[in-house]
């Protein structure tokens, strides 16, 4: 049932927020009136008249409030009155699930009367908009149940079709070969944008961390805006920033004029450029932790001299003190035009051009003028590994000028759901295997141990989607029977039946033909069965997969591959099947999350339905990622000689 009266921002059945002169209350609407709501009470279920200037939507009060407010306080708004020093346990059940049935995710793990609790809006939750019982009515057994979990999926992020786990061995390899980069820092202007901030923000008298923060936050919106606004309809594609959703939505709102947005991403403290680039900075050494500062409630970072000069860079843009002043003061909508100039003077695309610019970036970044051991040795492995990259002409040094290789847009598999716009990881496949097959590649041993992880990986994973794929949506499939018959379809039933040491002979596709076919998932099991006989078989593999042993990929798959060399491939498939069974019931329960797949030894079955099928790729290396930087900078070859 939804009431609406007309011009009323409130609807039947919403969650909201009442301010009295003493107390402010939370209850939900009963309907609305033209000269305001009834709203009922959760602990009284009394039903109120409220002037509508005295309401707002809870949703709206939490994107305003952004900290978090001790529980005990939370708990009084919600049930009236009575403020408790212990939280009455069941009581604090019924708010919690209170808070999930209006889709407000919240930190369930703070339950104590002084804790400091966070709530916040689920954007993706679907509001049931109708009058509810008091809370003290429980909600229905089986949607609590559901619920939980509902939520928990909607923060998963892309990277989630992760069964086997083998994300975080990526994830070192990918920090020994470009330390400090992650997918998310793609462009060269938060490493003059960032440090200017957080100056500014730094030197602000009387304020909180959290107001800190905010005010960050709201910089980096205003930057957002302009950008958006320079480059149009036409460019947003060519300049990517963090929040690059929402710039579609911000070109519409403007008119004349355009105000400060509210909003650009979902949770901006964890997923803006503050928090994504803060490690990149330092590894760079534009700036250095400041313990001390941190302690007063500061930022705790203090600028490098490289930092001074990089802040310096946004200081003389045009615009850039407005902006300030703009986010500061109460924000009144401003042209568009003067919006649009600011846009032009920051733009990501030209910042780094000036060859001052430049040198700052890559002195931290590869040339190592530091005294900060991190950043000396950090930005020695770039260089290093930038030098072989160059050499091997897999740097795209010298854009040409048309917009379309000059775009700036970045993404891969990894990026969060803000993040991500075009799947685009084909630079770290071609990378690693280029390495891989060219071992005598100046350079090329840093980069081949990552190369034989994913080759592994991905032939790991093939297996598993091959596997998940033939299981029913409902009832069993034995494993037994499903091996035969996968051999069975088999167009080389030779490779099946020859012993594990010989059966690399049998395979005529070449690791990289392999990778391909599985990336297309073709045949998954047999051909991610023929990329893992392939990469143990080949003798210059054998240093590096000594090198990989303490890894939990390489523990698994040697069992299977090397200890019984006798064993023919199709003896072998079904003792790797309950082994990834039982390492994808590690890897859940270490997450959290709900197994795909379960077995008993004999038949495996479903126990989470899925409605996309699972995508087999490499995981990332940061190249796509490194390449814009590249791109930001102009980079040219000659640029990696001049220390
Ligand atoms: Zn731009």
């Amino acid at each position: 049932m939804i009431v609406k009266a007309v011009n009323s921002p409130f609807e039947g059945g919403e969650l909201v927020r009442c301010r009295e002169m003493e107390r402010s209350w939370v209850g939900v609407v009963v309907k609305t009136t033209v000269a305001g709501l009834v709203v009922k009470e959760f602990g009284s279920n009394r039903r109120q008249a409220v002037p509508a200037s005295r309401a707002v939507p809870f949703s709206k009060f939490l994107e305003r409030l952004r900290r978090a407010r001790k529980l005990k306080t939370v708990y009084a708004e919600f049930f009236g009155g009575a403020v408790f020093e212990r939280m009455p346990q069941q009581r604090l059940r019924a708010l919690f699930r209170l808070l999930r049935a209006y889709g407000i995710q919240f930190d369930d793990w703070r339950t104590g009367a002084n804790d400091y609790f966070r709530m916040w809006a689920n954007r993706a939750h679907l509001v049931c908009r109708k009058p509810t019982r008091s809370a003290s009515a429980s909600l229905p057994e089986e949607v609590a149940q559901w619920l939980p979990k509902w939520l928990i999926a909607e923060e998963r992020p892309a990277s989630s079709r992760d069964p086997l786990g083998l994300q975080a061995g990526a994830g070192k390899l990918a920090d020994g070969l470009l330390p400090g980069l992650t997918v998310f820092t793609s462009r060269v202007g938060y490493f003059f944008f960032l440090p200017w901030v957080v100056r500014y923000v730094n030197a602000l008298l009387g304020i909180s961390a959290a107001e800190r923060r905010e005010t960050i936050n709201r910089i980096e919106r205003a930057l957002v805006l302009c950008e958006t606004l320079h480059h149009g309809e036409e460019g947003l594609r060519h300049c990517y920033h963090q929040g690059q959703r929402s710039k579609t939505g911000l070109l519409a709102q403007a008119a004349a004029t355009a105000s400060l947005p509210d909003r650009i991403l979902k949770n901006q403290n964890n997923t803006g450029c503050y928090n994504l680039y803060r490690n990149a900075l330092l590894s760079c050494g534009v700036w250095c932790e400041d313990d001390e500062a941190g302690a007063r409630g500061l930022l705790p970072y203090r600028l490098s001299v490289r930092g001074e000069q990089m802040a310096q860079v946004f200081d003389r843009c045009e615009g850039a003190q407005a902006l300030l002043r703009w986010t500061a003061g109460n924000t009144r909508p401003r042209p568009v035009g003067e919006l649009r100039g600011w846009g032009r003077s920051f733009c990501f695309c030209d910042l780094a051009k000036g060859l001052k610019q430049r040198v700052q970036f890559l002195e931290g970044f590869i040339f190592a003028q530091d005294d900060a051991p991190n950043v000396v040795i950090d930005s020695a492995v770039r260089r290093k590994n930038l030098d072989a990259l160059a050499a091997a002409r897999l740097l795209h040094l010298r854009p040409s000028e048309d917009n379309a290789s000059r775009r700036a847009v970045i993404a891969d598999e990894e990026m969060d759901a803000d993040g991500a716009e075009t799947a685009d990881g084909s630079e770290n496949v071609g990378v690693l295997l280029y390495f891989y097959t060219h071992r005598s590649a100046p350079g090329a041993n840093s980069f081949v141990p990552a190369a034989v992880y994913e080759l592994l990986g991905l032939a790991v994973n093939g297996i598993w989607k091959g596997l998940l794929d033939d299981v029913p949506a409902r009832g069993r499939l034995g494993v037994t029977d499903w091996v035969v018959s996968t051999a069975g379809r088999s167009s080389i039933p030779d490779f099946w039946r020859t012993p594990l040491r010989a059966a690399a002979a049998k395979v005529r596709a070449t690791e990289r033909m392999l990778v391909g076919r599985l990336s297309e998932g073709e045949a998954p099991v047999q051909n991610g069965l023929m990329l893992a006989v392939k990469v143990f078989s080949r003798r210059e593999n054998h240093s590096v997969l000594n090198e990989l042993a303490s890894t939990e990929l390489q523990e698994l798959l040697s069992a299977t591959f090397e200890l019984k060399p006798d064993q023919t491939v199709q003896e072998t498939l079904p003792v790797l099947v309950w082994q990834l069974l039982e390492r994808h019931r590690i890897v859940s329960e270490r997450k959290c999350k709900q197994q795909w797949l379960q077995g008993d030894g004999h038949d495996v079955w479903r126990t989470e339905e899925r409605e996309t099928p699972m995508a087999l790729g490499f995981h990332s290396y940061r190249m796509p990622q490194l390449m814009s930087l590249a791109r930001d900078l102009q980079l040219e070859r000659s640029d990696l000689r001049r220390a």
